[in-house]
């Protein structure tokens, strides 16, 4: 199991959907319409990495479990 999932700070978050674009199968937007993280065992660390660097406010952080 990853020791590490990535959150988001939904108070910075702008809604654009970078990470949606770039990591589809662990960012996703729910039903009330904020971007939310999926519960994986292992996270994609290349992708997760790539949506962290191209938020545009920074928002997306790696938290040890
Ligand atoms: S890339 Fe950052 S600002 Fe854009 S939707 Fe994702 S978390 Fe929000």
């Amino acid at each position: 199991m990853n020791s590490k999932t990535p959150v988001i700070d939904l108070s910075q978050c702008v809604g654009c959907e970078a990470c949606l674009a770039l990591c589809p199968d662990v960012f996703v937007i729910s039903d009330t319409g904020y971007i939310e993280v999926e519960q994986m065992d292992d996270y994609p660390m290349d992708c997760v990495d790539e949506a962290i660097n191209c938020c545009p406010t920074n928002c997306i952080q790696w938290k040890n479990q």
